[in-house]
Parts: structure tokens; C-alpha cells; sequence
């Protein structure tokens, strides 16, 4: 019989596998679905843009991520921990190819199996900052992409195989914050000390345990609640019809849950409509100041095409101004454009404006005239 909750994890995890490593292929609207670019400054997010300067947009994304990592702790305690953190994914993948290949010399093997493991690591890693190919290819080229996979394969290495579960409770700062999120209702893992005149003292629990509990002595803020202990005493204590002595306990319909849904909910409608209500064509005028001739201003501008598809605008200046400079512009999809044009105006004007047009958009910025 296979132990139930560990077929779970394995599915669980092989499903995150795919997913983290699938990603950065994954292109929709012509860019990655998600990569931050490090160049510009943009996060390709799912077929949107979320630009450095878009501090609201950035601002309630964080709101959401923070009541949804809330909800999800509060609720479940450290379901992250144990079922879907690559830490433990990789650690779980690592200790079992170890036991395949050798028993006697596991720890080495372990060690050995993640010099692989790493490489793959870190260039997932860098695919999300960098495009799959172009990462590929810089490996050979880019002395810079080449000396920075290099150095996080050194570092991604010595994090698993030396610090390895350790990690979890000196370093991770999602297991330092979870202790202070946890309540009495909180899911966890823990032993059925009502029932301890029955338990066999087997200590299987124990040596299933990946950070060395035994939960036979209660809580630990060490445990991952992986569910390996349950597992374990499952495939002994069903012999005798008994349910396993270490199992999940909590609550999870209570005020609690709806009050955290509800906000997490909420903030995730924040985000999608304030995504929903940005214009597809944002443009800012300002004047440059430089020393010229009287009658003529500069003028920088900036056009982001927050949309997916290639714009054809048009600059043009109101009667009585002259417009000296590119009039035709043509954005890429998400793309960015900066210039400076000149003014000429008759007559001292304060302001003047200037109209982009074009692809159904009509945006008019002003600006002070010298
Ligand atoms: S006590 Fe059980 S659930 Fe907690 S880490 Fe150990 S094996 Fe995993
Ligand atoms: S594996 Fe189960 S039966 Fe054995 S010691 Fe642990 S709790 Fe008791």
C-alpha cells in the first residue's frame, strides 16, 4: 500500500516542478507570461506590463499578496512548507534519489545528485529576468550571464546541500513570520496524545521525519508539516484498523476564514479593476531647461504602450505653434518611447500643448512656455 498523503505531495510537487521551470516559455501577447526586466524595469505579468513607475498598480498587488500569503498561513499553517516550497521539493527529490541509487553513501549522493539539481535551478532562476534563449545563449557569450549563473549555482548549491532543512528554521522568513500568524484553529500536524497508550513506540514517525521531530512530544515550530510522520505511522497502525497517531487537526470553516477570503477577495477585485481601468497610452510632457533663442522651448516626452499590439501615433502642436521634430511615432507592443521635440510660439504664450493622436486615442498634455 503507498502512503497517502506522501502521493499527494509528490503529485503536488511534480505539478510545481513543471510549473516553475514551464513559465518562462510560456508567452502570452508576445512577451514572457511572467519575467521581470531588469533592463527596463517592467515585470511581464500574464500578458500585462506592470512598469516601475506604476506604484498603485505595484502598491495593491503587494496588498493582495500579503492577505493571501495571511489567509493561506492562518488557515492552513505551513501547507507551503511542506507541499510546495522548492526548498522541500528539491530536499524531498534529493533524499529520494539518494535512497535509489545508494543507501550506504545517501548523504554524498545527496550532495552529488544536486550539483544537476542546482544547475537547472539557477538557470530557471535567471529565465525569469532574462528570456529562456537569449539566457541559453548568453551562457556562451555574455560573460556577465555566464559569471552570475556560475555564482548562483555555487550559492544554490551550498544553500541545499549544506544548509539544507536548516534553512527552514534559521534563514526563511515566511517560517519566522508563520509562527506569529498561527492560531489555536490553525491546521498543524500533531500527535493524538489521547490515544498515547496505544501507540506502539515504534519510533517510525521519527526517522520518517525530514527535520528530525518527534511529534510524539508535541508542537514544533521546526516541523514543515510535510505529513511523512502520518504517512509513516498509517502503514503501521492500519494493520491493527487504527487511524494514524499523528494526524491534521484544525478548523477550517470558521469567522476567520470568510473575514480573510473576504479581504483577500477584495484586494484581488482592486487589483483587476484598477489593471482594467489603466488607459492603454500613457503620455508626459515637460519642458527642458536649456538656454535658447527667445520664442523657442524644448520639450521632453515619454509614450508607454501599455497595450499588446504596435501603435501609430501622431505629435501635432495647436495653431500658432510650431512643432520642430518627429511627428510620427510608432510604439512597439509594451513598448516605451522617450524624445524631445522643439516649439516655436508667436506671441509669449505661459503654456503650451501638445495632442497625441492616433489608434483611436487622443491624449493633450500642457506645459509652461518661456
Ligand atoms: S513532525 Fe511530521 S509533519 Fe512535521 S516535519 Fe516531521 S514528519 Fe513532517
Ligand atoms: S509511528 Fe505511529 S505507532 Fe509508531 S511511534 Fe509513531 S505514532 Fe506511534
Amino acid at each position: 500500500m503507498q502512503p497517502v498523503w506522501r502521493r499527494y505531495r509528490r503529485a503536488a510537487a511534480i505539478a510545481q516542478a513543471i510549473l516553475l521551470t514551464g513559465l518562462p516559455f510560456l508567452k502570452i501577447n508576445g512577451q514572457s507570461a511572467l519575467r521581470f526586466d531588469i533592463g527596463e524595469l517592467n515585470l511581464y505579468f500574464f500578458g500585462t506590463i506592470i512598469r516601475i513607475g506604476d506604484f498603485y498598480l505595484i502598491l495593491a498587488a503587494t496588498l493582495f499578496l500579503l492577505f493571501f500569503i495571511a489567509t493561506v498561513t492562518v488557515i492552513f499553517g505551513r501547507v507551503w512548507c511542506g507541499w510546495l516550497c522548492p526548498q522541500t521539493v528539491l530536499l524531498d527529490l534529493t533524499g529520494s534519489l539518494a535512497t535509489i541509487i545508494g543507501q550506504k553513501h545517501r548523504n554524498l549522493i545527496g550532495k552529488l545528485v544536486l550539483v544537476p539539481l542546482s544547475a537547472l535551478v539557477s538557470i530557471t532562476m535567471i529565465w525569469y529576468f532574462v528570456p529562456p534563449a537569449e539566457a541559453i545563449a548568453g551562457l556562451f557569450s555574455s560573460p556577465l550571464i555566464a559569471g552570475f549563473f556560475i555564482v548562483l549555482w555555487a550559492l544554490v548549491w551550498m544553500e541545499l546541500a549544506l544548509l539544507g532543512r536548516g534553512f527552514c528554521t534559521s534563514i526563511c522568513p515566511y517560517a519566522m513570520m508563520q509562527n506569529a500568524l498561527f492560531d489555536k484553529d490553525t491546521l498543524v500536524i500533531e500527535y493524538d496524545k489521547s490515544r498515547d497508550s496505544t501507540c506502539m513506540k515504534c519510533d517510525d514517525c521519527v526517522r520518517a521525519c525530514p527535520v528530525g521531530i518527534d511529534i510524539k512530544e508535541g508542537l514544533s515550530n521546526r516541523c514543515i508539516a510535510c505529513a511523512e510522520c502520518i504517512d509513516a505511522c498509517w502503514l503501521k497502525s492500519s494493520k491493527r484498523d487504527l487511524p494514524p497517531f499523528p494526524n491534521y487537526k484544525g478548523r477550517i470553516m470558521r469567522p476567520k476564514t470568510f473575514l480573510l477570503g473576504g479581504l483577500t477577495a477584495a484586494s484581488a477585485l482592486v487589483v483587476v479593476l484598477l489593471f482594467a481601468m489603466r488607459p492603454p497610452v500613457e503620455f508626459t510632457l515637460s519642458r527642458v531647461q536649456e538656454p535658447l533663442p527667445a520664442g523657442l522651448n524644448r520639450y521632453a516626452y515619454t509614450i508607454y504602450n501599455n497595450s499588446s499590439k504596435p501603435l501609430e501615433l501622431e505629435l501635432d502642436a495647436p495653431e500658432g505653434i510650431t512643432l520642430i521634430g518627429e511627428r510620427t511615432i510608432s510604439i512597439a507592443p509594451f513598448g516605451v518611447i522617450r524624445n524631445k521635440v522643439l516649439l516655436r510660439a508667436s506671441g509669449k504664450p505661459d503654456e503650451v500643448s501638445l495632442t497625441l493622436h492616433g489608434d483611436g486615442i487622443s491624449i493633450t498634455k500642457e506645459a509652461g512656455f518661456l
